[in-house]
């Protein structure tokens, strides 16, 4: 029988505290954003018993049927996944943080929306920090320029970088991707843009995400280490 949702938590969580106190960094900056796409409502909801704080969607319609059924407020529920415009309308009742902003049309899309309901929306800015061709992300040569035009985006709230290296089995191979990551977020937060602020590091997944907080991650994009594998067809 496989290792239940609650114990793997645990784990999840201890490896999480090891790799704080092992990099001097302290828990509460470091939150856990547990990745519940492709899983059941039996699956989430047992997640929630067994203390998830975070739940982690990538896909809008997915979340609608899931958060509907469970609560919006049993959990806070996070954006990871690609948005597509058309959807940006269903974000404000679902939704507490978006990681996946990867375009300032898109920005502009989700202030507008949120401008007409007189609301605000959390966000962080993807960055391709690898440069693969097949992955979404602002490009960190654009970076500091997409900012500029997500600062004058009042009903936007920055808060942070997000970033996916790209695969590999072995951790240490997606540690420099979460340095560069890190870095830029330095360099950026020295150019003091207006209403911008880069304080949340959203990096780390189940085979890299003690790998992630050594290096600065503030969020933890963990899936399969808690649920188990996916369906194959729903990686
Ligand atoms: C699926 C997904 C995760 C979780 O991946 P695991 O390897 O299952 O932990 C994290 N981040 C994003 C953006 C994802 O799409």
């Amino acid at each position: 029988m496989p290792a239940a949702i609650s114990e793997n938590l645990a784990r999840v969580k201890l490896r999480l505290a090891e790799a704080a106190i092992k990099s001097g960094r302290s828990l509460e900056d470091i939150r856990l954003v547990v990745v519940s796409k492709t899983m059941p409502e039996s699956k989430v909801s047992e997640a929630i018993q067994a203390g998830a704080v975070i739940l982690g969607e990538s896909k809008v319609q997915e979340a609608r049927q899931k958060i509907a059924r469970i609560g919006r407020r049993k959990a806070q529920w996070h954006f990871i996944g690609h948005l597509q415009q058309n959807k940006v309308k269903y974000l404000f009742d679902l939704f507490d943080l978006i990681h996946s902003v990867d375009s300032v049309k898109l920005a502009e899309a989700i202030h507008q929306a949120a401008l007409s309901r007189q609301a605000a929306m959390p966000v962080l800015v993807q960055v391709n920090i690898s440069g693969e061709a097949s992955k979404f992300g602002v490009p960190r040569e654009s970076l500091q320029k997409t900012l500029v035009c997500l600062s004058k985006f009042a009903n936007l709230r920055v808060q942070g970088l997000m970033t996916i290296p790209p695969y590999h089995p072995d951790p240490e191979k997606s540690r420099p991707y979460f340095a560069q990551l890190r870095e830029l977020r330095d360099r950026m937060a020295k150019e003091n843009i207006d209403h911008i602020s880069l304080k949340e590091l959203s990096m780390g997944m189940s085979s890299d995400f003690a790998v992630a907080i050594e290096e600065g991650a503030t969020l933890a994009r963990v899936g399969t280490a808690i649920f188990g594998e996916r369906p194959a067809f729903a990686k």
